[in-house]
């Protein structure tokens, strides 16, 4: 099974895909009910956690709405885990 993978480094935070993850399931924009999580530390830096139980990952809308090309679809996962 594929799953989203994000490059921290190329986060900026801005949260769009958890807007876009919320309104997917549940045409809410709440953050707080997103799969997909930003977090910031005191420091400022960013944090991004996915759940495991992502459930649109032929074309996720997180992946969409993501301005700086963080987040991408890991289509071998299911393949590297079984090596
Ligand atoms: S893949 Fe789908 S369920 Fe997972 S974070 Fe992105 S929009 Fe949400
Ligand atoms: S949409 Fe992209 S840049 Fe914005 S918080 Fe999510 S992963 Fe980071």
């Amino acid at each position: 099974m594929p799953r989203i993978e994000v490059d921290i480094n190329k986060c900026v935070g801005c949260r769009s895909c958890e807007l876009a993850c919320s309104y997917h399931h549940r045409k809410l924009f709440l953050p707080e009910i997103s799969s997909i999580q930003v977090h910031f530390d005191y420091q400022y830096n960013v944090n991004v956690l996915i759940s495991d139980s992502c459930d649109c990952l032929e074309d996720p809308p997180c992946l969409a709405v993501c301005p700086t090309k963080a987040i991408r679809l890991d289509l071998d996962y299911h393949n590297l885990n079984k090596l």
